[in-house]
């Protein structure tokens, strides 16, 4: 299929949409990114490459980067890693601390802010220099040397980030935070600093479209198993309370982050990066998720 075509007029039909939702204001650095930014790359198995518009641009990846984070735990730890996060979609918003309480401290998947925590507190443990190493994890994976964090972001969101504080705390409390909670807390604001643009994104995820394996270099990122878990969390929690919608919707494991990028993936085809900044009411790109609804709609390519 020569998705060019397609995409380019998925692209201008989007475009055009008017009533687009708002800018996240919680994080007031990303309240200041241009509403009108609008990329899309897709990478395929049989090596098609194809961007538009803001496709080159970096932009905050934000919850994006927990999928990454999930996986240097899992490979660190192994099934371990369930014993500390479940794997159930929550039904809440995605910076909820509703559940936590009665289910003593185990966030309901590694996805939510809760369960994002958890895994830093794994990477805290497990690693003896945390945010260089992850951060060399995802170069390496994606083959991009200059990918890097944003101290202006993750310093912006740190000043109010009140709310992951009071997770962070509160899972403390409950036992399944082991490191300092300033620490745990640190080096998530950094994770979800990530920039990347939509080519990188497309490239670097295309591994858990093949299996966990590298397309270049062949490297096993994820064993077989590993890699059909991570995208099986992608397509039950990967858009917290909207995960249902998306599934009904675009009908791909995926992944979203209040920066408005989303990544998703087709097994054995390809993976897709959008990144429009505005946000619908769920904290999910509002355009990036009607591209994608019209793309698989579109191409007969969701996993359904
Ligand atoms: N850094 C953001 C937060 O913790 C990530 C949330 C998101 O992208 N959904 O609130």
């Amino acid at each position: 299929m020569d998705f060019k075509e397609i995409i380019q007029d998925i692209y201008k039909n989007v475009k055009a949409i008017e009533d687009s939702g708002a800018l996240p204001t919680y994080i007031p650095d990303l309240a200041e990114v241009d509403p009108k930014k609008f990329g899309v790359h897709i990478t395929t198995m049989d090596c098609q490459n194809f961007g538009m518009g803001d496709c080159y641009e970096n932009f905050s990846i934000q919850s994006i980067a927990k999928v990454l984070s999930l996986i240097l735990a899992y490979k660190l730890i192994g099934a371990k890693t369930w014993e500390r996060v479940d794997v159930e979609p929550s039904g809440n918003a995605f910076n909820s601390l509703l559940q936590l309480e009665v289910e003593k401290g185990i966030p309901r998947n590694p996805f939510i802010n809760a369960g994002a925590l958890v895994i830093a507190d794994i990477l805290l443990s497990e690693l003896k220099h945390p945010k260089a190493e992850f951060l060399a994890f995802v170069r390496d994976i994606s083959n991009n040397k200059d990918i890097n964090y944003s101290s202006k972001i993750a310093s912006s969101e740190k000043k109010v980030g009140y709310r992951n504080i009071a997770l962070c705390n509160f899972i403390k409390s409950l036992g399944n935070i082991k490191n300092e909670p300033s620490d745990v807390l640190d080096l998530y604001f950094d994770i979800c600093s990530l920039e990347m643009n939509c080519k990188d994104l497309s490239e670097l995820f295309l591994f858990l479209a093949n299996n966990g394996k590298k397309i270049l270099g062949q490297d096993q990122i994820l064993t077989e198993t590993q890699s059909k878990r991570v995208n099986a969390l992608m397509q039950t929690c990967g858009f917290y309370d909207e995960s249902g919608e998306f599934a009904f919707r675009v009908g791909l494991p995926g992944k979203s982050g209040v920066g408005g990028g989303i990544i998703a993936i087709y097994p054995d085809k390809y993976a897709i990066a959008v990144w429009s900044p505005k946000l619908n009411k769920k904290g999910n790109s509002y355009k990036g998720m009607k591209f994608l609804e019209q793309f698989t709609s579109v191409t007969k390519l969701s996993i359904f």
